[in-house]
């Protein structure tokens, strides 16, 4: 029963999702700020979902509380916040929004692209000091240009789109073979990427292998002088004395970098640890605003609500972060007489062996009509459908699933 549902949101969480929520019945708490320490684990104890963003710290202390929990909506990108670990094995599975905002980063490379080409913030610095310099010499229009795009996922695809609606020639790199789209083209190596561009801009994740991948080398040594930088991406992926360097002998025309390897945790007069970058010319910096719009915003809360509601109502797991992703074909609400189980259990192999047979065992005497079941470490979950069954039988159901020893949490939706 919908109407039971009870969700958390705290943080000031978007407007789509507490819309979203109250559409299904559910019954939604908000509150504008992060809740810490007794006040946290007094509010998590009654609760079913809770939404929060990066400022609430769902530890394990504060998760082993939260009896009634059955997922974590992260209103943002990271999960750190999070003991992930605790969160699956107490059955409690954890959904956060990576993609939503794409379009919003790309949209700002083309933003950074012009201003670049044109060198818009130098001259705009100026003019705020009072001082009128006209210029054109060593500013370009960007059509016929040359894009390298490093990492053609979510972001550096969409991208791709925009600058060659813009009449820039778009070539890109990644470790998949990907299709391009539109007249785009895929290159075989880093090196051959740089060494053809005019603009290079990277959309790669911080992984081991991404680490420092723009330094000495690749700039002096494969990117044409007169080019481009651009970093949107994660800041441990270029080396920014190299960037200072090469920027401040004029091998490179600019760059924009967004994100650093130490980022500030609040705003004010805290951005102190790149002293040379502050002497280059032609070069934007911003503070990791690439994914920072309203409507950003309000795709992460259509985003994230949406998977919650669908966990909630039909046990859907897909992007869970922590959890196997399990899903199954809706409920047949014509069928009045099935139920689907919902069984979160430990995925350990000695009480695994125990804990099939037995969830089997439940199954036997039942019309299973579809059954799925996936792991990830130590957490199983398993989703079925079983048709023709009486009041009397689910209640019977519920128990014997509950007490397998294999259990974290069984859940019924009929
Ligand atoms: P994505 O996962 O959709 O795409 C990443 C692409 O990089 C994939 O195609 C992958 O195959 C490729 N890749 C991985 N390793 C590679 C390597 N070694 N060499 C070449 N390609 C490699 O990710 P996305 O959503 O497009 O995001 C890209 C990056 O942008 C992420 O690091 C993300 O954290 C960052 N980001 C920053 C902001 C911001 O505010 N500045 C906002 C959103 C995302």
């Amino acid at each position: 029963n919908t109407s039971e549902v009870k969700i958390l949101l705290l943080e000031n969480i978007n407007q789509t999702a507490i819309d979203a929520f109250k559409k299904q019945g559910y019954q939604v708490e908000t509150y504008p700020k992060a809740l810490v320490g007794e006040e946290l684990i007094e509010k998590i104890r009654d609760v079913n979902v809770i939404g929060i963003r990066s400022k609430t710290k769902l530890t394990k202390q504060v998760l082993d509380e939260a009896k009634n929990l059955i997922a974590i909506g992260c209103f943002c990108i990271g999960t750190n916040q999070v003991d992930l670990k605790t969160a699956a094995k107490n059955g409690i599975s954890v959904f956060n929004s990576p993609f939503s905002n794409s379009r919003s980063v790309a949209e700002l490379v083309i933003g950074e692209v012009i201003g670049l080409a044109r060198q818009l913030t130098d001259r705009s610095a100026e003019m705020h000091q009072g001082i009128w310099n006209k210029v054109s010499s060593n500013c370009f229009e960007i059509r016929g240009k040359v894009l390298g795009i490093v990492g053609y996922g979510h972001i550096g695809s969409q991208l791709s789109v925009l600058a060659e609606s813009m009449g820039m020639t778009v070539y890109f790199y990644d470790v998949l073979q990907i299709m391009p789209l539109g007249t785009a083209k895929q290159v075989a190596t880093l090196e051959e990427l740089l060494s053809i561009s005019d603009f290079v801009t990277l959309h790669v994740p911080e992984l081991e292998e991404t680490k420092n991948m723009i330094g000495e080398r690749e700039i002096m040594g494969y990117m044409k002088k007169g080019s481009y930088l651009l970093n949107n991406a994660r800041g441990l992926v270029v080396q920014l004395p190299a960037l200072a360097k090469a920027l401040k002998s004029g091998h490179l025309a600019g760059a924009a970098i967004d994100v650093y390897p130490k980022e500030p945790a609040s705003n004010g007069n805290h951005f102190t640890d790149y002293p040379e970058l502050l002497e280059c010319k032609n070069l934007i910096l911003t503070p990791h605003i690439g994914g920072s719009t309203e409507e950003a915003q309000s795709m992460i809360g259509i985003e994230v609500s949406s998977a919650l509601t669908k966990f909630i109502n039909q046990g859907t797991s897909i992007n869970a972060v922590n959890f196997p992703e399990i899903d199954l074909r809706i409920i047949n609400e014509e069928e009045s007489n099935t139920v689907r189980v919902l069984y979160i259990h430990q995925n350990i192999p000695g009480v695994l062996k125990v804990g099939v047979p037995e969830i089997n065992e439940v199954f036997a005497n039942h019309n299973v009509d579809k059954q799925y079941s996936d792991s990830k470490g130590e957490i199983a979950y398993l989703m079925a459908d079983i048709t023709q069954v009486t009041e009397e039988q689910i209640a019977d159901l519920y128990n014997r699933i509950s007490s397998t020893r294999a259990n974290i949490k069984t859940r019924l939706l009929y």
